[in-house]
């Protein structure tokens, strides 16, 4: 109370006690409220009474200056906040060059990109993809020669005794499921298709154990027929190019497909999926050895020092940037992309 009084004098000057005592009237609810108070213990209840109009005011000064400075930012008046910078919005003809441009620099980096999984026709195909799932290529392309020199044919895969095909894969894991899906799959091309793989998409995502991802693989390199496989490298990195926000396959399709001429597809595929097994990896992208950093609005999520994202590449079959990658004989005697449809020729 004493220390608040002084202050009134301070700021009002000395003229008067009146004005010092009207003063403390106003600066002092209590009093107003019960003047009895004053006069008997004003010293006790002093601390308590005036505290909280203190901290009210300096809460509503701090709103005021708060509710001040974001008119102000409203108004465009300089803030004297560190601004951030703000993700440019990209038109969608920019997108789509932008998109189209990694595809370009992605093939001069891979110019042999394809499938990874070794085949020698249509139906080993549909089985090694089946087999891919929840792991490597390179796993499958360990256990794939076996079981098709036991099993060459639809018609032997259907008849064979479960408990022996499921030795044989699983090193794959999953071996039972996978079992039954390569046998029922192998059956159902017997029954329904003489013993080929069709090559339509209606017709291949009907088989057991084949969805959308496997169905494009076999039609886009046993039948040369484009579409996108969009596994989950394919779905990591599109996101990472902000090619498209969706989650969902079935939309990443549609909306990565939007982006590129049909015939494209296909290759664009393979790219992708060779640059996220190589490099631009899901946990930690080599993003100071990316030949499409530039590219990428995503730089910086991974390693951008040179020398340490260097050692992030990885080697795969079929090598990494610099190297000319070899594919399969089985590939090249295909024709590469677009292929002649090796259902054709079995
Ligand atoms: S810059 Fe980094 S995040 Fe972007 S594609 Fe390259 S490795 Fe991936």
């Amino acid at each position: 109370m004493v220390v608040r009084r002084d202050s009134a004098v301070g700021e009002q000057g000395p003229t008067g006690a009146n004005k010092t005592a009207k003063a403390t009237k106003v600066s002092d609810p209590s009093a107003a409220e019960n003047p009895a108070r004053k006069t008997t213990a004003p010293a006790k209840a002093a601390p308590v009474r005036k505290a909280a109009p203190v901290k009210k005011a300096a809460t509503a000064r701090k709103a005021a200056e708060a509710a001040e400075a974001k008119a102000a930012v409203t108004r465009g008046a300089p803030s004297t906040r560190r601004k951030v910078p703000a993700v440019k919005p990209e038109s969608r003809t920019a997108l789509v060059r932008r998109a189209r441009r990694i595809n370009r620099e992605l093939a001069e980096v891979y110019p042999y990109a394809h499938p990874e999984l070794d085949f020698e026709n249509s139906f080993q195909l549909i089985v090694a993809t089946v087999l891919s799932a929840q792991t490597t290529d390179l796993r499958v392309n360990q256990t794939t020669p076996a079981l098709f020199a036991k099993y060459p044919t639809p018609e032997d895969l259907a008849a064979a005794d479960p408990q022996e095909v499921e030795e044989i894969l699983r090193p794959c894991g999953f071996f039972r499921a996978k079992t039954k899906s390569v046998m029922g799959l192998s059956k159902a091309l017997v029954d329904n298709h003489g013993g080929e793989v069709p090559g339509r998409l209606e017709d291949l995502v009907k088989l057991p154990g084949v969805g959308r991802k496997t169905a494009f693989v076999v039609l886009g390199n046993a039948f040369g027929r484009p579409g996108i496989t969009v596994d989950t490298h394919f779905q990591r990195l599109v996101r990472r190019w902000r090619w498209t926000e969706a989650t969902d396959p079935d939309k990443i399709e549609a909306a990565v497909g939007a982006l590129f001429p049909k015939s494209e597809w296909t290759m664009l595929s393979h790219h992708v999926i060779f640059h996220g097994r190589r490099i631009c990896h899901a946990r930690k992208p080599a993003c100071g050895a990316c030949p499409i950093a530039p590219l990428c609005p995503a730089f910086g999520e991974g390693e951008t020092d040179p020398e340490k994202a260097r050692k992030l590449l990885k080697y795969e079959k079929g090598g990494f940037p610099g190297q000319r990658l070899k594919p399969p004989q089985s590939y090249l005697d295909a024709g590469g992309i677009p292929a002649p449809p090796l259902g054709a020729a079995g």
